[in-house]
């Protein structure tokens, strides 16, 4: 077979269907948008669902691409098949209801014996067992003989998910030859060995699966297919498996020379390179797409791939951190096709590089935990460790159960697997109450799915805050006629000025009105993109569909959240120009009283870079920057240096904020005309939400004047109660602060005296024991009075002991000394006080002639000194 590297391969499929009247389309992010159902893409179809669905119309009805995947599901399988990535590269061809199987099989077949060239003698095909027409146009059109035809049941070549649309498939298998194979007699095509490889799924979705449980044929069907990029490569290059391709191998390498063994001389080595070299390159692209390690969601897999790469590491040999080195090979060898991954390289290194770390000392801490926890067993004499104990060296310490349990095993320990899944499971359960249901109106939102809205909603609030416009549908819990007074529900117009809670901005308020009738808006949602969703309570009178409407949104609120908008894009640009190019918006919220900005960024903000960065802000502010919106194509856009949303989704045509020459974004948010109107710019607060993401919290405007308002009567405050103007301010508190360190010693001063002054009544109440004069006293002075107290207590005899307390500040002292002749006699203040201090809910200790402690319990003082003559009485010789 003519060899061909996998970057060449990508380009000769993209081409070839590009040629075939297919729109190109550039990868989507792994992150998918709009689809709760899915963490990660894990096909080429995923992303375009809504052109499948029908929920929206796609630029073309041809279309390919070549998808970045990320398969957790796979996850075990890395490293020990020959096939199979957490991360792959989807070729894909699609049809919206355009051609259908005649030609997704022609071309199919054209791509693979005359592109590529791949000899006919080596291709098998497989279609669904009641897929007649499949197999007749494979036979017939294409020529495959019959016995290359393999019918398959439905659990692999048929294509469902639920109810909806669906359909058989038909797949095409590669013959490696027998050097692959298993060698069983009975070695075929679906044989899990690694012989016949299945390379490219083409899926017919000609029916729709019905609550009945019918398959209704569709009118118009559409086509999807998907075909490992990676898999072809190794049929195409003929070498073993997806880890030797070219691309791929020089990960492999590199992982090789960093732990100095080498591949294909240990099996179970080898199945750690090749999983380190997978995860790496999910890693990689999982942080170009925004992707932050967390304990949850997309995050949790980004943290448990990297974990699990480095422990890997750690397994053959590599010392050190060494994660970041991968990183550049994965970025050199697909940078090509994936120009974001050299554009975020230094972020991209960056996140990986400080996970790397933190799991270092994860590593540390666990480690330290998990011996105590050997070491209990072991005097214990059990041999099987708590499930509850993996879960939480899992949970709290993020220490990975196979290291547990690897360590376990060296020692001869196991540990209790069942029980640690019952723990995850009930954390699992914990986290889905947590998280509840997002709901409409007290509903769950699901009725927008089930009504038809009609036309989409034309925004028009970007030039005015008030329309006239005509409803078009009611829902309440469902789709009505009318909507009455006091009752809830939601209104659709067919244009209207109410701004979409969208792009971290919030919805409109303000009202629908009719000559007699008033509704409130009280929040507006987009429904499916184009539908604006008035959700809000009939104040007066009643409304109708049909109704014509005016539509007010109430201003001040809207003013100020565009004025604080607008700062947020002058913020985003100065924080790039004083921190770096790094700095990437990982989220923002905004609204009439503040804004806040979230964004990527090391380390904490010193005060010269908050007070600079909020410099040039109020420079652009007071630049009077003229604000222009633009609509252009998203290509243009980029050329301009918009800054996009990290791992957002953008149609064709994108809407562009510029401020003077100062800023380019996109957005499709609300803004003011000229930067003057915000008026004035104030960072309120900056702190780290995530690893590596920093937020910062403004205000603009009036809001300003009332921050430093407030600041203002604060300070007249302060001056009215140390009765100062403001001037001599700082000299009176200091006075003040001066005046008050010398009232204090002289206070201490006299308690010592007074101390002293107890001292005769306590030398008085003494006991004799065995030699020993034996003391005990409460006195509520600090532990420097009391220490001078025992002196003087011990400095009267030379066989005394003293057990002293005192109650100062919130808490217990206590304090036991004895003088030399006293510790000769047996005397041990150090275990003394030991049992007087618990009595007291403290500890402390010391050595024989002299101990301190401390205690919290001042109910128990008496107590403890009883005690403390009675262990002195036991310890006297
Ligand atoms: P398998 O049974 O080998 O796991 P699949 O049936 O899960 O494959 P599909 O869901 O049909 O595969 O995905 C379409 C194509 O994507 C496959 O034909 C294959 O080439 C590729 N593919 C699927 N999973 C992986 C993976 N984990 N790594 C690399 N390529 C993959
Ligand atoms: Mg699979």
């Amino acid at each position: 077979m003519k060899y061909y590297g996998l970057n060449e391969l990508r380009e000769k499929f993209l081409a070839f269907f590009e040629s075939k009247g297919h729109l190109r389309k550039d990868s989507f992010s792994l992150v998918p948008s709009n689809d709760k159902s899915l963490l990660l893409i894990n096909s080429g179809m995923a992303p375009l669902k809504p052109y499948f669905t029908g929920k929206e119309v796609p630029p073309r009805k041809r279309m390919t691409t070549c998808q970045k995947c990320i398969r957790t599901g796979d996850i075990e399988n890395v490293g020990k098949t020959a096939r199979h990535g957490t991360f792959f590269e989807m070729l894909g061809n699609f049809s919206f209801g355009d051609y259908f199987k005649e030609d997704a099989i022609k071309w199919a077949w054209e791509f693979f014996t005359k592109e590529l060239e791949i000899p006919k003698e080596l291709l098998y095909v497989s279609v669904y067992e009641e897929d007649d027409e499949a197999a007749k146009i494979w036979h017939e059109q294409e020529g495959v003989p019959k016995d290359r035809i393999v019918y398959m049941g439905k659990a692999d070549n048929f294509w469902e998910h639920g109810l909806g649309p669906c359909g058989p498939c038909s797949e095409i298998y590669i013959d490696r030859g027998e050097k692959y194979g298993c060698g069983s007699h009975d070695c075929k095509v679906g044989c899990e060995c690694d012989r016949y490889v299945e390379v490219w799924n083409l899926v017919f979705t000609q029916f729709e699966l019905k609550e009945n449980g019918e398959y209704e044929p569709l009118d118009n069907p559409n086509i999807d297919t998907g075909m490992g990029l990676e898999r072809l490569a190794v049929m195409m290059q003929d070498v073993d498996s997806i880890f030797d391709v070219d691309t791929i191998v020089a990960i492999e390498n590199k992982v090789c020379e960093l732990s100095g063994k080498k591949y294909k001389e240990d099996d179970e080595i080898d199945v750690s390179i090749r999983l380190i070299t997978d995860h790496v390159r999910s890693i990689t692209f999982m942080a170009s797409d925004g992707i932050m390690p967390s304990n949850e969601g997309r995050g949790y897999v980004f943290r448990r791939l990297l974990r699990r790469a480095s422990h890997h590491g750690k397994k053959i040999g590599i010392e050190g951190k060494f994660l970041t080195q991968l990183v550049d090979v994965v970025i050199e060898t697909s940078k090509g096709a994936y120009s974001e991954l050299e554009h975020k390289k230094e972020y991209i290194t960056n996140v990986i590089s400080m996970e790397e770390d933190r799991f270092a000392k994860t590593i540390d801490n666990g480690m330290s935990i998990l011996l105590e926890y050997i070491d209990e067993l072991k005097s214990s004499e059990k041999d099987v460790l708590d499930g509850e104990k993996v879960f939480v060296l899992h949970d709290t310490y993020g220490f990975p159960v196979d290291l547990t349990r690897e360590i376990l095993e060296e020692k001869g320990l196991k540990l209790d697997l069942d029980g640690y899944k019952k723990n995850m499971e009930m954390q699992r359960e914990r986290a889905r109450k947590a998280r509840g249901v997002d709901t409409y109106m007290g509903n769950d939102g699901s009725v927008y799915d089930e009504i038809n809205i009609g036309e989409k909603t034309v925004f028009e609030g970007y030039d005015t805050l008030e329309s006239s416009s005509e409803i078009i549908c009611i829902v309440t819990d469902e789709q009505v006629g009318e909507l009455l007074e006091n009752q809830k529900g939601t209104i659709f117009v067919k244009n209207t000025p109410f701004y979409a809670t969208s792009g971290g901005q919030v919805a409109d308020k303000g009202v629908i009105l009719t000559s007699d009738s008033e509704f409130e808006v009280k929040d507006v949602k987009k429904i499916a993109n184009d539908y604006f969703a008035h959700i809000g309570t009939v104040v007066k009178g009643s409304f109708k569909q049909g109704d014509e409407v005016q539509l007010k949104v109430e201003q001040g609120e809207r003013r100020k959240t565009m004025a604080n908008h607008s700062a947020t894009h002058l913020l985003q640009q100065a924080l790039r120009d004083v921190l770096g190019k790094h700095v990437e918006q990982a989220g923002s919220h905004v609204n009439a009283d503040r804004l806040r900005f979230d964004f990527t960024h090391f380390s904490a903000m010193t005060d010269e870079q908050l007070e600079e960065v909020e410099k040039i802000v109020n420079d652009k502010i007071m630049s009077s920057l003229k604000v222009d919106h633009e609509i252009m194509g998203i290509e243009e856009a980029k050329t301009k240096g918009a800054m996009a949303l990290f791992g957002e989704k953008y149609g064709d045509e994108v809407r562009v904020i510029s401020m003077g020459d100062y800023s380019v974004e996109l957005c499709g948010g609300t803004h003011v005309s000229n930067t003057n109107a915000i008026g004035l710019f104030k960072i309120v607060a900056e702190n780290g939400i995530a690893a590596g993401v920093r937020r910062i919290e403004a205000i603009t405007g009036k809001s300003v004047l009332n921050y430093y308002k407030e600041k203002e009567s604060l300070l007249n405050e302060v001056c009215a109660l140390v009765k100062s103007d403001e001037k001599s301010l700082i000299n009176k508190t200091s006075q003040l602060i001066e005046q008050n360190k010398k009232l204090a010693s002289e206070l201490e001063a006299m308690k010592a005296k007074q101390a002293i002054g107890e001292l005769d009544s306590i030398l008085k109440n003494g006991e004799n024991v065995g030699g020993v004069n034996l003391f005990k006293a409460r006195v509520d002075v600090d532990f420097k009075s009391l220490e001078q107290l025992g002196d003087n207590i011990v400095g009267q005899d030379d066989s005394s002991f003293a057990i002293l307390c005192s109650y100062n500040g919130g808490k217990v002292n206590l304090l036991t000394i004895a003088s030399k002749n006293a510790v000769d006699k047996g005397i041990d203040c150090g275990k003394i006080i030991r049992e007087s201090a618990k009595l007291v809910g403290g500890g402390g200790g010391g050595r024989k002639n002299i101990a301190r402690a401390g205690g919290k319990d001042e109910s128990k003082i008496e107590e403890a000194l009883s005690k403390g003559i009675e262990v002195a009485k036991g310890l006297i010789k």
